[in-house]
């Protein structure tokens, strides 16, 4: 097993930012364009067996990706894109094509929310005040 930090915004959870390893050097997101400090990114340390951060943060992804591929939350899923204008293709391919994309990103910003609630919980945990002393 190997551990990692990854880092996300501090805004918006995104996994979709730029810092470099130095301290007290700028980072930036590419989602939510916050910029700050290195030290107010969200470090979460992973344990895993995958090959780098990109390859670990595309597993997750691709995990949530396969529980999504449920045939009955894709139908229900497609349905809603179209209900809601999203996908307007009456052609099967267009259509499946289209609904692929939505379900990829999707999965990747439930993946990211993951992430973000428990560099969150984290971080509350650093910033609780200690217990009074009695
Ligand atoms: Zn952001």
């Amino acid at each position: 097993m190997m551990t990692e930090i990854m880092r996300y915004c501090p805004t918006c959870g995104s996994a979709h930012i730029q810092f470099s390893e130095l301290v007290g050097t700028e980072a930036s997101c590419n989602t939510c364009n916050w910029k700050g400090l290195k030290e107010e990114l969200y470090d979460v340390p992973f344990s895993h067996s995958f090959r780098g951060k990109e390859g670990l943060s595309d597993e997750f992804a691709n995990e949530v990706r396969r529980l999504m591929e449920n045939q009955d939350f894709a139908v229900s899923f497609i349905k809603f894109l179209v209900r809601w204008g999203f996908i307007t293709s009456t052609e099967k391919a267009t259509l499946v094509a289209e609904a692929a994309k939505y379900m990829s990103s999707a999965a990747r910003a439930i993946a990211n929310a993951v992430v973000a609630v428990r560099a969150n919980t984290e971080k509350e945990k650093v910033n609780e005040p200690a217990a009074p002393r009695q």
